[in-house]
Order: structure tokens, then sequence, then C-alpha cells
């Protein structure tokens, strides 16, 4: 059986007085919650309070995005290493807003799962399709090329140790939140993909869901058999909300 893993993507947003009182809100539902995995990923520059703030709770937390880069001149960069010496377990990589306004390619996503691994992190590889490409049918074929770009270059085993975010695009941010059928088919189509190349990796790897996930809607979603929690976003914000979808997680 996989752990379900709720994970918030704070993205750009927070004050150190914001920061901490979303900690102190979780960490009771977080603690409560022993067979939920719960995680945030706020902005880098957040990340040593979030350190200090989750030392004596299970709320784990990650960057929203690492450099390939170790250490040099790289300007406004943030190093793997770096986040890993704060006590992050993971990263994400290859968010649709990073593959948006940063023009992160598949070759760029592939090489920043390898460096994530490298460093010790769990890469959380965030795939999708645009609305566009959901109304032309192409679903299926944009996520299988998503993830073969890391594949190629890390190795099939290398999904061992990840965890998986399916979040299509027009889902995120909008209030369009995917059926629990739409997003199951989706999660579904993925983890037979991957068994065709390891049964141990798509029995073993979490597929999360992320896309205007909210209380409301997060227990149905993950009672689906192929969907492993929710990537969050704007109701990671949201104490009420975020312990809400730590609860349909249970
Ligand atoms: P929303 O939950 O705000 O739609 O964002 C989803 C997301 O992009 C999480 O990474």
């Amino acid at each position: 059986m996989r752990t379900p893993l709720v994970m918030g993507n704070w993205k750009l947003n927070g004050t150190k007085e914001s920061v901490s009182t979303l900690i102190k809100g979780l960490e009771a539902a977080s603690d409560a919650a022993t067979n939920v995995e719960v995680a945030v990923c706020p902005p880098a520059i957040f990340i040593e309070q979030v350190a200090t703030l989750t030392e004596n709770n299970s709320i784990e937390f990650g960057a929203q995005d690492v450099s390939t880069n170790v250490e040099g001149a790289y300007t406004g960069e943030t190093s793997p290493v770096m986040v890993k010496e704060f006590g992050a377990k993971y990263s994400l990589v290859g968010h649709s807003e990073r593959r948006q306004y940063h023009n992160e390619t598949d070759a760029v996503v592939a090489a920043k799962f390898v460096a994530i691994q490298a460093h010790g992190l769990v890469p959380v590889l965030c795939i999708g399709e645009t609305l566009e490409e959901r109304e032309t049918n192409v679903t299926t074929t944009v996520v299988e090329t998503q993830l073969k770009a890391v594949i190629d270059l890390a190795g099939i085993e290398a999904l061992e140790n990840c965890v998986i975010a399916y979040e299509p695009v027009w889902a995120i941010g909008t209030g369009k939140v995917a059926t629990s059928e739409q997003a199951q088919e989706v999660h579904a189509h993925i983890r037979n993909w991957l068994k065709a190349q390891s049964e141990v990796v798509a029995e073993k790897v979490q597929i999360l869901y992320g896309g205007s996930v909210k209380a409301a809607s997060a227990k149905e979603l993950f009672a689906q058999p192929d969907i492993d929690g929710g990537l969050v976003g704007g109701a990671a914000l949201i104490i009420e909300e975020f312990v809400g979808i730590i609860e349909g997680a249970k």
C-alpha cells in the first residue's frame, strides 16, 4: 500500500508571520494523521524558517525549484545542496508555471530531476496537459512524453524514488477541478504505462493530483485507486482548507 501524501505548494506567497501561523496551524492535524504524509514547499527564502518550525513535528518540506548547478556564477539560483543542508526532503520539478514562465523544456526538467536525486532530495515531478491538448485528445501523449524525457536521462529505476504529480494545466488556479473520474483515468494510464516498464516503480510511486483541490473535493479524489494524495496550491494557504484536505486523505 502506498502512503498518501498531501503537499502544499505555496508558490510566491507568504510573510514571516503567515509562514509561522500556517505551520503552527497545521502541526496538530499533521501529527494526528499518522497514515498521511504532510509536506509544504515554501518560497526558498522561507526554507530556513520552515525548517525550524518543523523540527518537532511530522511536517516535511521541500523547495519549489532548484538549479542543476551546485555552486558557481549562477545569479538568482538555489542549489539542491543548499536546500538539502536545511533538511528538506523534496523539490518540485517541472511545475507548469516553471515550464510556462521560465521556458523549462522537458530536457531541463530531466536534468533538474537528476540533480535533485543526486543531492539526496526526492523529486516531485509535475506533468500535465493544457486545455487545448485535452480538447484535441492528446493528454496521454503529453504526459507520456513528459515522463519519457526523465526516464531517458535518469533510467526507469530512478522513478522508484520520486513522486509524480499529475496537474492538468487547465485545472490550476482556475477553480476547475478535474472530476475524480477524469483524474483517475489519467492516473491509471500513467501507472499502467509505467508498469509496462517496471512493475516495482508502478506499484511504489505515489501519483498526486493537483489542480484546484479543496477540502470539499479531496476525499472523493483521494478515494480513487490510483490517486495517492494531492499537490495543493491556493487551498494550502488557508489552514482550515489544508487541514480538511489532510483529513480527506486519512
Ligand atoms: P491550485 O490548487 O491553486 O489550483 O494550484 C495547483 C498547483 O499548481 C499545485 O502545484
